[in-house]
């Protein structure tokens, strides 16, 4: 099958969060499967040529609305990549970051119309056209409206968080050469929010024209449905459920692996998890002496649950454990608020906060920690929680979308024994977290062959993509 994925996102050549993660896992293994795959994204200047290998020029000049584009070919990953090289005079991908602009609309709606200019040129079958997130959604109704001759037999649209849907005005439509005002229709792109009947959902148009929706996880599917969970598109999600089914993403099982992790020193594995932790303590700044080692690594966005986060850490220190942060916002409120706390608790010698990006940082994190707190508001599927378990740290989450599905209480008794990876809480407050909290030191302190037997279930378990990746070519026989 041919199928060519859309996307803002691939790591770690353009990484912002889970989505470039999960990209490159789906898109690698399906080319594994023997697939025919390619991956489109915008060629952002900040993208380091080193990562790329036979990279060649392949379409020199190809216009789009009047302005000129390159396109590139690459491998990278184990994956073919075209890279677009938007050559607007606005500059749209040399801004050094994926997101973040005013423009933002402008810049992805572009890329969506001139990634269908190139398609046309090539005139090649695409069994599946596969589009990531709200950045992309444009290019649905494009094929069905303005694109009919590209051969394109199916597109599908993958949800990696509803939250973000690409609201907008039907100028913006205008400018990509759609006539923005057709798309005002409920059955079209105007957004579900009846407060804002003048304004165009990207997502929704995604939604509405493609035959397959997926979110990343069954629970997230099922979540986005209603009115709590669904940011105002849950009319639209309810009335295409039959195009909907989620499946869990997966982690890329060689790049987080304990046992061959250049990052950690020394590595280790599930026989000398004990022992390899405590020896990776040692690369941070803290005593040994207070644990269990309870942490974060996470973008501090509401989403998140940053004001749990900042409960967990008073509580674990109440409890006698240590935390450590490791995160950034884009917010910055939020980011102030926490800039304040590192202050507060600077003399804390059980306290650790470092607000960057570091992939070397939380790959050492991930292997020093004892328990990884993810308390999310919502979670379309969550990756921290996975690659935790990979490195024998326990979870603890609130029990909602990917997390939900993947993490299973150690005193639930629907599951079997052998399932039970870590501590699941159901109300995103306070009092919930506490005591969970309570629970984990608890089974750590005294009950350490059940505490054990947590980290074992959860380095044993298969989160690899291939059980995603077998599920993802039944979805795209969808005709
Ligand atoms: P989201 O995509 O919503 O941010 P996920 O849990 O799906 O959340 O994925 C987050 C990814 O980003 C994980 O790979 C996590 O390790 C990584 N990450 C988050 N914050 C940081 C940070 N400050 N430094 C390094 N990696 C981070």
């Amino acid at each position: 099958m041919r199928i060519v994925h859309a996307a803002a996102e691939f790591a770690p050549l353009a990484k912002a969060g889970g989505l470039g993660e999960v990209v490159v896992g789906l898109c690698r293994e399906l080319t594994r499967r023997g697939e025919d795959v390619e991956i489109i994204l915008p060629k952002y200047d900040f993208i380091d040529p080193r990562q790329l290998f036979q990279l060649n020029l392949e379409v020199p000049d190809f216009k789009c609305l009047g302005s000129a584009n390159a396109m590139w070919s690459a491998q990278a990953e184990g994956c073919s990549l075209h890279l677009l090289e938007a050559r607007h005079p606005a500059g749209y991908f040399h801004r050094g970051k994926i997101y973040g602009f005013e423009d933002d609309i402008a810049r992805f709606t572009y890329f969506s119309r001139a990634l269908l200019e190139y398609l046309r040129l090539r005139r090649e079958p695409i069994d599946v056209l596969h589009l990531h997130d709200w950045h992309v959604s444009l290019c649905a109704p494009f094929v069905r409206d303005l694109f009919q001759d590209l051969p394109i037999r199916s597109i599908v649209l993958s949800i990696h968080n509803v939250e973000y849907q690409g609201k907008c005005a039907t100028h913006d439509l205008d400018a990509v050469g759609l006539c923005g005002a057709d798309y005002l229709q409920k059955d079209k792109l105007q957004d579900d929010n009846p407060k804002y009947p003048q304004t165009i959902n990207l997502l929704k148009g995604g939604v509405v024209y493609s035959d397959a929706i997926i979110p990343v996880s069954p629970t997230y599917a099922k979540e986005i449905m209603t009115p709590e969970y669904g940011f105002h598109l849950d009319p639209t999600l309810r009335k295409a459920r039959r195009k909907i089914t989620g499946i869990l993403n997966g982690i890329d099982e060689k790049l987080w692996d304990p046992i061959t992790d250049l990052h950690l020193k020394p590595t280790y594995r599930v026989e000398s998890v004990r022992q390899g932790k405590k020896k990776n303590k040692d690369l941070f700044p803290l005593a040994t002496s207070h644990t269990p080692w309870v942490g974060a690594i996470t973008r501090l966005v509401p989403q998140k649950g940053p004001e749990l986060i900042e409960k967990a850490i008073a509580k674990t220190l109440a409890l006698g454990g240590s935390f450590l942060l490791l995160g950034s916002s884009p917010i910055e409120h939020i980011q102030n608020h926490f800039n304040q706390l590192k202050e507060h608790y600077k003399e804390n010698p059980h306290v650790w906060m470092h607000f960057e990006y570091s992939e070397s940082l939380a790959h050492r994190l991930y292997a020093a920690l004892d328990l990884l707190i993810v308390p999310s508001h919502f979670e379309p599927c969550g990756l921290t929680q996975l690659i935790a378990m990979r490195y024998g740290t326990v979870p603890i989450v609130r029990a909602t979308g990917g997390l939900k599905d993947t993490v299973f209480d150690c005193e639930d008794y629907k599951f079997p024994v052998s399932q039970r990876n870590g501590f699941t809480f159901k109300a995103p407050t306070a009092a919930a977290l506490e005591s969970t909290l309570e629970r984990a030191f608890l089974l750590y302190h005294s009950e350490l062959p059940t505490f054990n037997s947590l980290i074992r279930h959860g380095m044993k378990a298969d989160f690899s993509w291939k059980t995603p990746a077998r599920q993802y070519p039944k979805l795209y026989q969808i005709n």
